[in-house]
């Protein structure tokens, strides 16, 4: 398979006025084209630091990234519609900055929005919307670039249970039917082994790989119901116990 992106030796410090932290230690991992991997380790190991430093957000400290011909784009925790915008409108924003904005592009756009059910709601402001549909309008946004990768901070964490799991579900069916290949920031073992095809344990900070998973289930389906697949329990234990969590 086409590699898009091979990490190496990543390493991260922050500088602030009066010391200094080490972030991430030593981070390697690839990723090939349609593949999606989720990182997953305890809260602050750097986990969106890795995500800041591929979208050249800020830069790292050693370490090579090498990226094939391939554009990234971020989606965050917070799905950050404008108020005043209408839904079409904020997903048109990436394009606009980027001085890509014309008929074709507003009409793929325009697509993307018919295709997962937010047609009727084109016209709409955020307002209108349930926290679901903002996050598909979030995605679609992200899409509307037409990136060949896209990076997830921790992009579900904001709602409440039950609707994660059926915007994880949502969110995997559009990733797939576009080709997308993904690289997904979770704290939630649950949602990465029920979404990835690989998962990257971290240790605590500063932060290592201390495991990688393939993630296989004899019928592999969508996220929801790997959930209930036989192999899912097997891996949560493993991956808890390589987390450590103390209570
Ligand atoms: P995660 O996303 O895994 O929770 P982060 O990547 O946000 O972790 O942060 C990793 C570590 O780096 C944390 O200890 C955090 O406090 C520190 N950190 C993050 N951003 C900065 C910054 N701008 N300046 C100093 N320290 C930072
Ligand atoms: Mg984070």
């Amino acid at each position: 398979m086409t590699k898009l992106l091979s990490i190496n030796n990543l390493r991260k410090i922050y500088h602030t006025h009066d010391t200094e932290i080490v972030a991430i230690d030593d981070v390697s991992f690839s990723i090939s084209k349609g593949e999606f991997i989720s990182i997953v380790g305890p809260s602050g190991c750097g986990k969106s630091t890795i995500l800041s430093i591929l979208s050249n957000l800020i830069p790292s400290s050693g370490g090579e990234i090498s990226l094939k011909d391939s554009s990234l784009a971020y989606m965050l925790q917070e799905d950050c519609l404008l108020p005043f915008r209408t839904i079409l409108d904020n997903c048109l924003i990436g394009l606009e900055v980027t001085g890509n904005l014309n008929k074709e592009s507003k009409n793929y756009v325009i697509n993307l929005l018919k295709t997962y059910g937010l047609g009727d709601f084109m016209y709409k402001y955020p307002n209108n919307l349930s926290g679901g549909m903002r996050q598909r309008c979030a995605l679609i946004r992200t899409l509307a670039t037409k990136p060949d990768i896209l990076l997830l901070d921790e992009a579900m964490s904001a709602l409440d249970y039950q609707s994660r799991l059926a915007i994880s579900d949502d969110i995997y069916k559009i990733i797939k039917n576009e080709g997308k290949t993904v690289i997904m920031v979770t704290h939630d073992i649950a949602e990465a082994i029920s979404m990835s095809d690989r998962i990257i344990v971290l240790t605590k900070r500063p932060s290592k790989v201390k495991k990688i998973y393939e993630v296989k289930f004899e019928n592999k389906s969508t996220p929801i119901n790997n959930r209930k697949a036989k192999e899912f329990s097997i891996y949560y234990d493993k991956i808890w116990r390589d987390l450590d969590v103390h209570i």
